[in-house]
């Protein structure tokens, strides 16, 4: 059984699938390694290293491509990397379960496909989880980028000079994203308040010295739909949405920091930040909207730009994984190495446990069908 790890090819993507100590592993466990010339070298992960783990240094895509019975990807391929693809052949990545036409271009090939984006959001899958292993880096970063393009201090200092008073922030939407990014905030010393739909997320948000913003229930409909579905958000009806735009533009209105990460799965991202409560920020306010792939948080946030609209910084990059490559790649890698024990026997070959929940759940294509509905 081979086990193929591509060099990513999406533009600013410094991630790769798998690290020396992932490979190490599967080496020890029967697999053998093959990793394409250079696949770690944007993460720090030379292929000396590799080699020192057990892998066998590829020169290039097709060759990999086509002695590699499992791929193991970081992106989606794009459609010159689904032109390698073949029948029979697995593939493991965050391939976009949502993406209907990827999808359907995926399965065309004939591979049977995991995405691990997909997995439940059950205990045994949390060791695989790789929406919150990233989710978490990309909120530390939203606040170091943020920190960054604010020209004042984040804490508040008492100097010979004067006192600087300590940064505002808001953070809304509080799940892994989120609370990382509250967390990452008050070790900066920022002042900070965040909101969630999810009754939930109130304790754990002030459970790291936030303040809870809160927008209250008027109907049981609204706090029944509050609950989310598996622990995720669903579209809130437009009474509540109201009620929260209008306490969110009081709050980012006192703000100098606003991170937005709410997403609710499957569909664009909620607005939460209008033009109107951008115009009303303080001159040299920083916005920094990690829904931005998916229409953003805010409407005036571009993917992978910042822009400067009213006199606010607005960062929308989309991969803020990737700027942490070597702990992004380091997390993602376990997280695949623990899939991969669902798909493969103690020996290292292929044994896809079928009925397994967590694999099910996964599986997206499989003998030239999609086998999930985006
Ligand atoms: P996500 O990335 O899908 O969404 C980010 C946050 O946005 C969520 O907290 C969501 O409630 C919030 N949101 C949506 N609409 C909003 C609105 N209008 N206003 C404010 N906030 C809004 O979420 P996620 O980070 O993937 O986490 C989703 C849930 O899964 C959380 O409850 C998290 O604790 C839970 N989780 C469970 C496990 C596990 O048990 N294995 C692992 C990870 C996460």
């Amino acid at each position: 059984m081979k086990i193929g790890i591509p060099t990513e090819t999406r533009s600013g993507e410094t991630r790769v699938a798998a690290t020396p100590e992932t490979v190490k592993k599967l080496c020890a466990s029967g697999a053998q390694v093959l990793i394409q010339a250079g696949a770690g070298q944007a993460s720090q992960y030379l292929d000396d290293a590799y080699v020192a783990a057990g892998a066998q240094v590829v020169p290039n895509a097709a060759d990999l491509y086509a002695q590699a019975d499992v791929m193991l990807k970081v992106q989606a391929p794009a459609s010159d990397e689904r032109a390698h693809l073949r029948p029979g052949q697995v593939l493991v990545g965050m391939l976009n379960p949502f993406d209907a036409e990827g999808l359907s271009a995926l399965a065309a090939t004939g591979v049977t496909a995991f995405a691990l984006e997909a997995a439940p959001r059950i205990t045994r899958a949390q060791s695989l989880d790789v929406l919150s292993s990233q989710a978490n880096i990309a909120g530390y970063k939203a606040v170091l980028l943020a920190a960054n393009a604010y020209g004042r201090f984040m804490p508040m200092l008492m100097t010979a000079a004067g006192t600087v008073k300590a940064a505002r922030v808001v953070v809304l939407g509080a799940g892994v994203a989120g609370l990382q990014a509250i967390a990452t905030a008050k070790r900066l010393g920022a002042v900070v308040e965040a909101s969630d739909v999810r009754p939930a997320a109130k304790e754990q948000i002030e459970s790291l010295g936030a303040k809870f913003i809160d927008v209250p229930f008027e109907t049981d409909e609204e706090r029944e739909i509050a609950q989310g579905t598996g622990g995720y958000a669903r579209p809130m009806p437009a009474a509540w949405m109201a009620r929260q735009a209008g306490l969110v533009a009081e709050r980012c209105k006192q703000a100098d920091i606003v991170i937005t990460t709410a997403l609710i799965p499957g569909r664009p991202a909620p607005v939460l930040v209008s033009e109107d409560t951008v115009k009303a920020m303080k001159p040299g306010s920083v916005i920094v909207d990690l829904a931005v792939e998916r229409g953003g948080n805010c409407p005036l946030s571009r993917p992978d730009e910042v822009v400067v609209a009213h006199g606010v910084t607005l960062i929308g990059y989309t991969n803020l994984p990737a700027m942490v490559g070597t702990d992004a790649s380091a997390l993602y890698a376990r997280n695949v190495l623990d899939f991969l024990k669902l798909i493969l026997d103690k020996e290292g070959a292929l044994a896809i446990q079928r009925e397994d929940e967590i694999v099910a759940a996964c599986m997206v294509a499989d003998a030239n069908r999609v086998t999930r509905s985006a």
